[in-house]
């Protein structure tokens, strides 16, 4: 529910846009205690679809559905130990100036910890990898270019059935704790990203895991909703499973490296950053807002995010 609340950002989310792009109406409990029902022409059907935490509980969607049976993906790994993160990066950013908005990817750095608990494979590793979900029958043509840049430690790029899509990420399926946070960027700089991954790579200090995800495609269409930054060309998120004060010590500098080229925060990503909200929305949509949860919870019951 909440992911849908906070944007939605799925596989293929250049080819369809955000999961709230695809809202067609909601039933929510007000703070008055009025069970009501949403659809476009309201206010708060705008407000919840990317602002959607602070105004109700909502106990409801209609959502439409797409056509997916198969699609083209999976994952392409590299030891981080035998590759330059930085020259995989740079071929990364490189690569999705030619792609269709078929094709959503996304890049991810992860310091595996030497110890007991992590399976062999992964242990003490630095894996560096390109996730990607295509539909369509190009996917393996488009791919190639990726196959260049270096010794592939693993490769899990295949036709799928939509219903194994949730292998091409492979994220726990277990509850686990970690605090992050996210930039949306203009524009990606490769340098500033290559010193942001020389930070939080296996000499950090504590594992954080760097992922940034392509954008735009059906992302930068225009919504009758609050999710912002739709002309976010790359998110950038880090991971932490350090403890909150060594997380921002951590995270802080590092995003301070894209500082100019950032638009924004993600809501869907921040874990753990408590009721910090600025950067959440640009100000046009903060105001808007803002006056939403005004009319709608004017003592603030539900938790302050907007104002
Ligand atoms: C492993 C992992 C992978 C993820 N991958 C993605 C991804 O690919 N794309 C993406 O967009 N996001 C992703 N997310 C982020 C995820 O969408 C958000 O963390 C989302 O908010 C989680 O919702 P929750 O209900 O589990 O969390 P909770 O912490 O329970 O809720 C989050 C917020 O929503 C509010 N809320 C919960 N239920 C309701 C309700 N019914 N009505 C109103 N407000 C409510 C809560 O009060 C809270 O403020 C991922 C998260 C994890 C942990």
């Amino acid at each position: 529910m909440s992911y849908t609340l906070g944007g939605g950002l799925g596989i293929l989310a250049r080819e369809f846009g955000y999961a709230a792009d695809h809202v067609r109406s909601l039933d929510l409990v007000t703070a008055d205690g009025e069970l009501r029902h949403v659809t476009p022409e309201s206010d708060l059907y705008w407000a919840l679809l990317g602002g959607g935490h602070s105004l109700g509980v909502v106990t409801e969607l209609e959502i439409g559905l797409v056509p997916v049976r198969t699609l083209y993906g999976g994952s392409l790994a590299f030891d981080g130990g035998q590759v330059d993160p930085a020259a995989v990066l740079g071929a990364y950013a490189e690569w999705t100036w030619t792609l269709p908005d078929a094709l959503t990817s996304s890049f991810a750095a992860v310091p595996y910890p030497d110890i007991p608990a992590m399976p062999p494979q992964l242990r003490g590793r630095y894996v560096i990898s390109v996730r990607v979900a295509c539909t369509g029958d190009d996917g393996e043509r488009l791919v190639e270019p990726l196959r260049r840049i270096g010794p592939v430690s693993a490769d899990s790029l295949r036709e799928m059935p939509y219903a194994e899509s949730h292998t091409i990420h492979s994220d726990p399926d277990f509850p686990h704790a970690y605090y992050g946070d996210s930039a949306v960027l203009s524009e990606l700089d490769t340098e500033k990203v290559a010193q942001l991954l020389a930070r939080t790579g296996p000499d950090a200090g504590a594992m954080v895991v760097v992922q940034i995800n392509h954008l735009g495609g059906a992302l930068a269409a225009p919504a009758a909703n609050a999710v912002p930054y739709r002309d976010g060309k790359f998110l950038v998120r880090l991971l932490t499973m350090a403890d909150r004060e060594r997380a921002r010590e951590i995270l802080d500098p590092a995003f301070a490296l894209l500082a100019t080229k950032t638009l924004g925060r993600s809501l869907n990503f921040a874990f753990g950053a408590g009721d910090r909200t600025e950067g959440l929305y640009d100000d046009e949509t903060r105001k808007r807002l803002a006056g939403v949860k005004g009319r709608y919870d004017p003592a603030n019951l539900f938790r302050r995010l907007t104002s």
